[in-house]
């Protein structure tokens, strides 16, 4: 195999980089770009791309630095890569191989007896080995099967849009408020409050966009590459109603910078729909993340789509009244946006027959940790989640589960007669978030999933506010010590003092556990 010069490489670069308009928007693909060519940030090619894009080289360097993704050397050939999530060390335990430590690969599902390890120095989800994408993807048995059905095959006419075209949009957003369909990506705000704010918006501060959330960053989820993978028109079709009713003309469909398989199947997927006409007068655009648990928020997703550094926006002005570029901006999940076909076909009433009365429809769980049945499951909300064990079936005596990822809490087995619902765990301390359930068995404990989320909150920090960046470690360090006095002192100071999610919910983990398990842990 012959060796590619670095001359070939940089006019590689600049054949990719020709594609992309000449703007500072840009900067995030075409720092793809660079590390597609070289596979990290070389130096040499960034200066290229300042060029390119008109920006000054110190802000592009700065930008690239914020995304915790990108790698700045090469990896050798055959270099191991090493997932330390918390379902890797549920599985392994403490004896990983050594490696480059992974916070998480988000193939949860397939962390059986050995953490997940990648070989080679290619693109992660294309050096896989079959069988593993496979657990990873499972469809775990026992669930509804709504949005989990696809549906593009059997309804190739994209009928719900069919329907909402019928109606005029203030008309479709009223049909939406009647179904009462909350958003899936964790906070579970009522989806017509957010449209109808941007809406509102929209006489003051221009016409709006839409943001279709696909960047998924939590420790133990996987849904939405389920959802991307296998329906991804499922969701272009809930993209194409949503900017309907905001009256937008533009979307940003927003994924993770490690899915490659989601992004090339909704990149087919707009092909498709654009062959067809169903995206007359609509412009979707595929954007990448670059890595980072704060990526998932939202104002940095609208950073990031801007070409800024991976830091959130101070709030107010909310995205819908002031977003990308100053216009009003809806954010919301893919598992969000796939409901709506199904609920512009068969109507609210329809959509309501499963769920509960304040909280209709189902939800994607991801199981992962100490079950035989791990991977997605579609049910019901406010389902207790005993049911949901029960489908799971552990492997071990379970100490608990998690609920929420890092930004969650546990719930110890006294309480799973706790309903999945939002709001229905605050109680307890946990979430239930974006849907992902870690089951932890007696062997592991309570203690070390506690630390493990410590460490990669205190590790995922974007650093821009004392308390987080700062506090987040020490009370990892604390939690290590067993030094109980340092760690009540800093719950507070994170909890009020910090700017964004991330660092306010950072202590949620430690006030759970503490309350479900007391003394136990202490
Ligand atoms: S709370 Fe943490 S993650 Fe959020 S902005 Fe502050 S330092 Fe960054």
């Amino acid at each position: 195999m012959t060796e590619t010069t670095p001359q070939e490489q940089l006019e590689k670069l600049r054949t990719a980089l020709a594609d992309l308009p000449r703007r500072r928007s840009q900067a995030l693909p075409a720092l793809h770009e660079v590390d597609h060519v070289y596979g990290f940030l070389d130096t040499a090619a960034l200066e290229e791309v300042a060029r390119w894009i008109h920006m000054p080289r110190a802000e592009l360097f700065a930008v690239a630095t914020s995304y915790t993704e990108f790698r700045w050397r090469p990896l050798a050939p055959d270099a191991l890569r090493v997932c330390r999530g918390l379902s890797c060390r549920i599985a392994a335990g403490d004896a990983a191989p050594d490696g480059e430590d992974h916070e998480c690969m988000f193939l949860c599902a397939a962390a059986d007896r050995d953490p997940i390890t990648v070989r080679g120095a290619g693109r992660l989800e294309d050096s896989l080995d079959a069988s593993v994408f496979e657990s990873a993807r499972a469809l775990v048995p026992g669930g509804e099967s709504r949005v989990t059905v696809r549906r593009s095959a059997a309804h190739p006419q994209w009928r719900g849009w069919q329907a909402t075209m019928q109606l005029s949009p203030s008309d479709a957003l009223g049909l939406v408020q009647r179904a009462g369909l909350l958003g899936r990506g964790g906070a579970y705000f009522p989806v017509h409050l957010k449209w109808g704010g941007a809406v509102d918006a929209s006489t003051r501060n221009g016409q709006p966009y839409l943001v279709a959330n696909g960047e998924e960053g939590e420790p133990g989820t996987f849904k939405d590459r389920w959802l991307m993978e296998s329906d991804p028109q499922r969701i272009l079709e809930g993209i194409r109603i949503a900017c309907y009713v905001l009256g937008a003309a533009h979307a940003f469909w927003y994924i993770n910078g490690m899915a490659d398989r989601s992004a090339a199947a909704a990149q087919s997927a707009i092909a498709d729909a654009q062959a067809a006409g169903f995206l007359d007068g609509l412009t979707v655009e595929i954007r990448r993340g670059a890595g980072g648990y704060v990526c998932g928020e939202e104002s940095v997703i609208l950073e990031s789509i801007e070409g800024r550094r991976a830091v959130p926006r101070l709030k107010p002005p909310y995205p819908t009244e002031r977003g990308l570029w100053g216009r009003p901006t809806a954010i919301n999940s893919v598992e969000t946006l796939a409901n709506l076909p199904d609920i512009f076909e068969y109507g609210p009433d329809w959509f309501r027959e499963v769920g509960g009365e304040s909280t209709p429809g189902t939800k994607l769980i991801q199981l992962s940790g100490a079950f035989r049945n791990r991977g997605v499951i579609e049910l019901p909300l406010g389902i207790p989640v005993a049911k949901i064990i029960e489908l799971a079936q552990p492997t071990e005596a379970l100490a608990g589960v998690t609920m929420g990822g890092p930004s969650g809490g546990f719930l110890a087995p006294g309480h799973f007669d706790t309903p999945i619902a939002p709001g229905a765990m605050d109680g307890h301390g946990a979430l239930l978030g974006a849907g992902g359930i870690i089951g932890i068995p007696q062997s592991f404990g309570i203690e070390r999933a506690l630390q493990v989320w410590a460490d990669y909150n205190a590790n995922e920090s974007c650093g821009k506010c004392t308390p987080c960046r700062e506090g987040s470690g020490r009370m990892a360090e604390a939690l290590a010590d067993g030094n109980w006095a340092d760690v009540e002192a800093l719950i507070p100071l994170i909890t009020a003092g910090s700017l964004c999610g991330l660092g306010q919910m950072a202590a949620n983990p430690v006030t759970s556990a503490r309350h479900q398990f007391g003394g136990s842990i202490l």
